[in-house]
């Protein structure tokens, strides 16, 4: 079986309240893109349970540290599931470290294919309990399209908004950014330093169809990662130069993506990145 697992960006990430346990609350519109990694996953018959995984990219791990390897020996461990070899081939498109979800979006998808093929019929929500054990972000990517979080990022409630037509610009400087250091710095940064909440705002706007919507949106993680990685402001300022009606990290980033109304601006920025050296990766893709 043949897959698609697609990335996300964040259109807005607010951190309303840092709870007692250290957790971070979030408010964040979540929104699925075309680019996407590719997954084919095998099933045979074997003498016991096994699990093999290759993949093209060098960064990521093939063995019990990849999110497709947890996803296959959770769902066969929730399930009883017995003799049997599981063959994962991943291609990765997504960059890693890039806040665009990647390796959580290979895991859902992993978690959806095993139960059709092994034919086991769980719901969503099973599914989704299963895939808040192994990454934050696997009940968005179980679910997709546009979804607000809250709480810790498990409270999904899907939204149906009725975006203008634009395309997405995604780039990438080199550092990746781990999550958990990200959110270490952003408990140690004064709060006035950091960008106003924007999710309320956003949606209440953006319901009208407005384009200019997106000039609202923040990412209160940016003043943190910028501390690890200042071409990030670097990339939002080109895709602005360029003609985006709004640019921001996504995540914890380093990604970072440009929102454009016209195709042709959104290919000139893309065409402009390529000759930027602190620009490792890029790709001009839709919301999906
Ligand atoms: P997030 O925004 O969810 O924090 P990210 O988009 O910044 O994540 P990922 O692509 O999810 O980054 O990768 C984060 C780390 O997870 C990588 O450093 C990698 O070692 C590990 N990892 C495990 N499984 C995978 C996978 N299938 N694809 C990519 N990375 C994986």
């Amino acid at each position: 079986m043949k897959i698609k697992a697609y990335a996300k960006i964040n259109i807005t990430l607010d951190i309303p309240k840092i709870r007692e346990d250290g957790y971070h609350e979030l408010c964040s519109v979540f929104q699925t893109v075309s680019l996407h990694d590719e997954l084919e996953i095998q099933i045979s018959e074997s003498d016991k349970n096994e699990i093999e995984l290759t993949c093209d990219a060098s960064n990521v791990p093939c063995d019990e540290r990849n999110l497709c390897w947890k996803a296959a020996a959770s769902f066969t461990e929730k399930y009883g599931i017995k003799n049997k070899k599981i063959s994962i081939e991943l291609k990765k498109n997504i960059p890693s470290g890039a806040g665009l979800g990647g390796g959580s979006s290979d895991c859902a998808e992993t978690l959806k294919a095993l139960n059709k093929l092994l034919e086991v019929n769980a719901s969503n929500e099973e599914l989704e309990k299963i895939g808040v054990k192994l990454g934050a972000d696997v009940p968005f990517f179980i679910k997709g399209g546009t979804q607000l979080a809250e709480g810790i990022g498990e409270k999904l409630t899907e939204l149906k908004l009725p975006y203008p037509e634009t395309s997405l610009v995604i780039l990438k400087p080199e550092a990746e950014l781990p999550t958990v250091n990200i959110y270490k710095i952003f408990d140690n940064l004064p709060k006035e330093s950091l960008p106003e909440a924007s999710t309320e705002k956003f949606l209440a706007e953006i319901s009208k169809g407005d384009i200019n919507s997106f000039k609202l949106i923040t990412n209160m993680l940016e003043p943190a990662a910028k501390t690890l990685c200042p071409e990030i402001e670097e990339v939002e300022k080109l895709l602005l130069e360029k003609g985006a009606v709004s640019s921001m990290m996504t995540g914890s980033g380093s990604a970072v993506f440009g929102i454009f109304t016209n195709v042709n601006k959104a290919a000139e920025a893309l065409e402009a990145a390529k000759h930027n050296k602190k620009i490792i990766f890029g790709t001009m893709c839709r919301f999906i």
